[in-house]
């Protein structure tokens, strides 16, 4: 099977301070990849390498074979890349409907967004994919009113009406109450039936109870990758992360 994503010996060089140092990373198809590593590991940088948000200084980030290193990020987009940020950006005045309609019209571009009908194709497309968030209860309230998940939920959605190949979570889980990180380990599982996932985490918990594959960073570079039981005997992995 060949990989969603590779990202080879890539290097961020932040005006002489690195914070990449030849990472590298292959994701497969339906992939739930977890990212963990200390503070400062490079992380979120590799995410904003791989989604054009920050230019790698030397490397090549390939998404099914095609170099997108140095492509901008909303080319890197329509390519089918989705990345979500930490604080959910979707707007609070909006009913939970409007948001994902404008998501998807917004995905189709000025044309789309100035057409005041939309087809019962896309009606069906939101209303499966509000069933998938479980916010289509929610349809009519103001997305400002939504709980911290739902809105996190909320904003998943939108980007999963882009049809991403590649979605990219930034700590997804943080602020969740326990029950709605519960939800969501399973929506990023359900999610994987259709695009790969890569999840920047630090809540071990959440990472030992959703993950299969995972990802070890260290001062700019993946240190080691395998299951969480692979991982825990690593004794580098021990002394710089999870400690004992
Ligand atoms: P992580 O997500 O693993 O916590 P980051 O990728 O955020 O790590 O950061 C890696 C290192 O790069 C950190 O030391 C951070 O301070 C540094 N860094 C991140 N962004 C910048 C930037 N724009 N300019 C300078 N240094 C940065």
């Amino acid at each position: 099977m060949k990989p969603v994503l590779m990202c080879c010996n890539v290097s961020v060089d932040f005006d002489g301070f690195y914070a990449l140092q030849g990472a590298d990373l292959k994701v497969y198809p339906h992939e739930v990849r977890f990212l963990i590593g200390p503070n400062g590991a490079g992380k979120t940088t590799l995410l904003d390498v791989i989604c054009g948000k920050t230019r790698a200084s030397n490397g090549k980030v390939l998404f099914y074979s095609h170099d997108i290193t140095d492509m901008p990020e909303h080319k890197i987009v329509r390519l089918g890349i989705s990345r979500k940020f930490q604080s959910p950006s979707i707007f609070h005045q909006l009913t939970v409907w409007e948001n994902m309609e404008l998501a998807l019209k917004q995905d189709r571009g000025l044309f789309a967004v100035l057409q005041a009908k939309m087809s019962e194709v896309d009606r069906d497309m939101i209303i499966t994919l509000l069933q998938r968030i479980e916010l289509l209860d929610y349809a009519d309230q103001k997305a400002g009113s939504l709980s911290h998940g739902q809105k996190q939920w909320l904003e998943i959605g939108m980007q999963l009406i882009q049809f991403p190949q590649l979605l990219l979570l930034d700590e997804p889980i943080a602020g969740m109450s326990a029950a709605e990180r519960e939800r969501t380990g399973e929506l990023i599982h359900e999610i994987a039936r259709d695009c790969a996932v890569v999840i920047v985490e630090h809540d071990m918990d959440f990472v030992r109870r959703f993950s299969k594959q995972v990802t070890v960073m260290h001062e700019g570079k993946v240190l080691c990758e395998g299951t969480m039981e692979d991982i825990q005997q690593n004794e580098k992995v021990v002394e710089i992360y999870l400690g004992r």
